[in-house]
């Protein structure tokens, strides 16, 4: 079958899936603190109905699936989702971006399930910093999730990634630099992005890749590892050979030209880019009968119309409605 791909010659080989809109944090970056109207159950695409869509784009020819949310492990029954779409021949790569919170519970049912890799999100190393952030006091939980997750030789490399914000995430680099240095985990520092649900976002809040790793550099010499176009993440490790660490530079640094990458709400809108202000239904033709050719054209309609960059801190950028917790990050 043709390939997948937009009016600008890109080709799409990675679905993000959200698969609820619900978390049980509260970043401050994400989410406001009294939470959002969250969606009827209803309204979520089922496991056969993410499953089906997934096998569809896979046809066509994208094989990585990250699942993400709001936070993925508060959806009931997780791992059943997870098995079902790691029995798909077409899907290679099957990953999840979790907050690590019910990792302690989760990580053995979702290794046993066939999950591939594991994003953990953490922001802070310590405790009082880290409930800041988060709204949550939350930290030895995370750590105990990790912990467990380690136990796994199918989940290594585990990757945690952290939002560098000014005036917060400096004063947690050398702890940072410490973990990546003598655990397994490899830390990836992402900019932070204006889909915060309190528009508190300023360009001088963005803590650059650049930045950090010149903060880094001076602690600990670092040296660059050759990545692929697509990957989103600058890579080095330390040049006396202890670890490695990562920046994501979607702000400073943008990898629009190379972007693979199209997502599925929870709510089982397509959207294009991460700062789309428009969404196919797909949910709506599911439901109602749609055959794979014709959910098949839909996608290929909406994906031809992909955004050919995000326009932040250029005049008239407009933040999308929908914020990262509703989006799938
Ligand atoms: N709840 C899970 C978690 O936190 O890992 C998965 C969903 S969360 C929306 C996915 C990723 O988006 C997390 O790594 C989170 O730190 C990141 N994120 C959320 N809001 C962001 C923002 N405004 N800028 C940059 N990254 C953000
Ligand atoms: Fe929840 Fe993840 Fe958003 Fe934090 S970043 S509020 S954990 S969805």
């Amino acid at each position: 079958m043709e390939p997948l791909r937009d009016g600008h010659g890109r080709l799409i080989g990675d679905l993000r899936v959200s698969v609820t809109d619900r978390c049980n944090f509260r970043c401050q970056y994400c989410m406001p603190a009294e939470g959002l109207p969250w969606l009827e159950r209803s309204e979520v695409l089922s496991f056969e109905e993410i499953t089906r869509l997934v096998e569809v784009v896979g046809e066509m020819g994208v094989h990585d699936v990250r699942l993400t949310g709001g936070e993925p492990l508060v959806r009931r029954d997780f791992p059943r989702l997870v098995s079902m779409l790691a029995a798909l021949p077409s899907v290679h790569d099957l990953s999840v971006t979790t907050n690590g919170f019910l990792l302690e519970r989760d990580a053995e049912a979702l290794v046993a399930a066939g999950m591939g890799r594991f994003n953990v999100s953490l922001d802070s190393l310590q405790r009082d910093r880290f409930f800041q952030l988060a709204r949550r006091d939350a930290l030895p939980q995370v750590l105990r999730g990790l912990e467990r997750l380690a136990e796994f030789p199918e989940a290594q490399p585990i990757k945690i990634n952290a939002v560098a914000i000014r005036g917060f995430t400096e004063e947690e680099v050398p702890a940072f630099v410490e973990l990546a240095r003598q655990s397994p985990y490899e830390v990836r520092f992402i900019e932070f992005m204006p889909l915060d649900a309190d528009h508190g976002w300023r360009s001088e809040s963005v803590l650059t890749g650049g930045e950090l790793r010149e903060l880094i550099d001076a602690l600990h010499p670092l040296e660059e590892i050759e990545r692929e176009p697509s990957a989103t993440a600058r890579v080095y490790r330390f040049a006396d050979g202890h670890g490695r660490i990562g920046f994501i530079n979607p702000v400073s640094e943008p990898f629009c030209a190379d972007c693979n990458r199209i997502r599925l709400t929870a709510d089982g809108r397509l959207r294009t880019c991460l700062f789309s202000l428009n969404e196919t239904d797909l949910r709506g033709p599911l439901r109602d009968g749609a055959s794979d050719v014709e959910l098949e054209q839909i996608i290929r309609d909406a994906v031809w119309r992909k955004e050919l960059k995000h326009h932040i801190g250029e005049p008239g950028f407009i933040q999308p409605e929908r914020t990262m917790s509703a989006i799938g990050g």
